[in-house]
């Protein structure tokens, strides 16, 4: 009989796993079920629509210091499916790419779907079985037509017949193992290997609703605390609004946490309601499990002179007072920040805003460069962010680096955001999609069932 394989979740990790498989194993009869009408949504919708597929750093080790979470364990999936080989797979059948400045890599069209499009038709002339439109709503092991639940403390299987009445110590391998997996409407399949590819919890509209936490905790696994990461900041303090669209290419943001304080420096923007941008993203994701609120709300500063020490800044400041001491306030603020910033400084400072540089104390002068070093906020929520993913997921100490196995279930497989993986912005989080989807398949398909 030919190798039975399940697939939970068509998005970037299950659809990659599924065409691996079928390039390892062309005879295995391999089965995807996803939940949504269509495969690929949040694939489809990345990178603002444009799918950013992966990353032009090609060094691995480079490579690596994208993730927060997960970069040790990653290494073996990066090696064997780095962004180059990815982008090879791609282009292979028919998707021409693009290397952009910021060294992010995107379909030359621009269109994420395109992407899609050639998983799809590659699954489609493979022979994979997609069901679209099937929610899994339950996943079981069986043994010898038993449901079987693990114990993390020993490699034996406590088999239960439905009824638990016949409970027995069984090897794994003394007896046949498959899975059972049951769809919303009642249908149920069986396999020799399930791989689970349900993705996190964020962006829950695509179908990526946590699934996969309940069937991994099903099948022996646990799960760490989840939390959102990649997102932009909401801010109590409501000036922002009067600055929405102004843009530092360099700030250092200090976000003030609990236990401990975390610092990016890069580019940010004023929102609406806050900051946003490619250093508030990877500043979200360091501190991805602090909790703040309205009522708990975290202290957060920005150093918009990042390059210049405060010393430095106060002597600049004093020079052009003695050069241009008549300008007004807001005018002289004007010469260090953009226009729109200069009031909200001058009202920080709480003085008259038709009081003349020169008549600013020394004391004044001083406040002026901490708030331009120490531009001060209170965070009080998360906004959504441009990739937005969920950190936390199934411990990456209970998988097999080498082959995405699981430890404590064989012929388990898990890949994609489910796992205790997540990067930063930049076509990190899809890279380490393709890479454990591919590795999962590969491994899935070498093996012997
Ligand atoms: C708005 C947005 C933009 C992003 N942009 C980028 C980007 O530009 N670059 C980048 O690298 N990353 C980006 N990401 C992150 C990236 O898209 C994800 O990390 C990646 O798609 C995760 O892949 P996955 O296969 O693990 O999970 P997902 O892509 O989430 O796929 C999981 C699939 O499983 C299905 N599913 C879940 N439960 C069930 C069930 N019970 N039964 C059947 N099917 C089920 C879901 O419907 C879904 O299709 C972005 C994320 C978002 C939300």
């Amino acid at each position: 009989m030919n190798m039975r394989i399940g697939i939970i979740g068509g998005g970037a990790a299950g659809m990659m796993a599924a065409a691996a498989v079928k390039e390892g194993s062309p005879e295995a009869e391999v089965t995807l079920f996803e939940k949504n009408k269509y495969l690929g949504a949040k694939v489809s919708i990345s990178g603002g629509g444009r799918c950013n597929v992966t990353t032009g750093i090609f060094d691995v080790r480079k490579l690596l210091e994208n993730y927060p979470r997960g970069a040790k364990f990653l290494m073996s999936a990066m090696f064997r499916f780095p962004p180059e080989k990815v982008m090879e797979w791609f282009e292979a059948h028919g998707v021409k790419l693009k290397i952009e400045e910021d060294l992010r890599v995107f379909p030359k069209s621009d269109v994420g779907k395109d992407v899609v499009n050639a998983l799809q038709a590659y699954l489609q002339s493979s022979g994979v079985k997609v069901l679209l439109g099937s929610d899994v709503v339950s996943v079981v092991r069986m043994v010898g037509g038993h449901a079987v639940s693990y114990t993390q403390s020993s490699n034996d299987l406590a088999a239960e017949s439905s009824l638990n009445i016949d409970v027995k110590i069984i090897k794994p391998d003394q007896i046949s193992q498959e899975f059972q997996i049951t769809l919303k409407d009642g249908q149920s399949f069986m396999f020799d290997s399930l791989i689970i590819t349900t993705g996190g919890n964020a962006y829950r509209h695509t179908g990526s609703t946590g699934d996969g936490y309940a069937f991994a905790k099903a099948l022996g696994h646990t799960v760490t605390p989840l939390a959102p990461s990649l997102n932009s900041f909401i801010m109590a303090d409501s000036w922002v609004k009067s600055v929405a669209g102004v843009s530092f290419e360099k700030a250092k943001i200090i976000f003030h946490g609990i236990v401990k304080k975390y610092e990016r420096t890069g580019a940010f923007v004023f929102t609406h309601y806050g900051i946003s941008g490619p250093a508030v993203f990877a500043l979200s994701s360091a501190a991805a499990y602090e909790t703040y609120s309205k009522e708990k709300p975290m202290k957060l500063t920005i150093d918009l002179f990042p390059e210049e020490s405060p010393e430095n800044l106060l002597k600049r400041v004093n020079e052009m007072i003695l050069k241009l001491g008549r300008k007004s306030i807001t005018n002289f603020v004007d010469m260090f920040l953009p226009k729109s910033l200069c009031p909200v400084v001058v009202k920080l400072l709480k003085i008259d805003e038709s009081l003349q540089a020169a008549q600013l104390s020394k004391e004044q002068r001083k406040l002026m460069v901490q708030y331009f070093k120490q531009l001060p906020f209170t965070v009080i929520g998360r906004g959504a962010g441009d990739e937005f993913v969920t950190a936390g997921g199934v411990p990456l100490s209970e998988v097999n680096t080498n082959t995405m196995e699981s430890k404590i279930c064989p012929g388990l497989y898990f890949a994609g955001e489910i796992l205790d993986i997540d990067g930063f912005t930049g076509g990190f989080n899809l890279q380490a999609s393709w890479a454990t989807g591919r590795l999962a398949g590969e491994s899935c398909a070498g093996r012997d069932c």
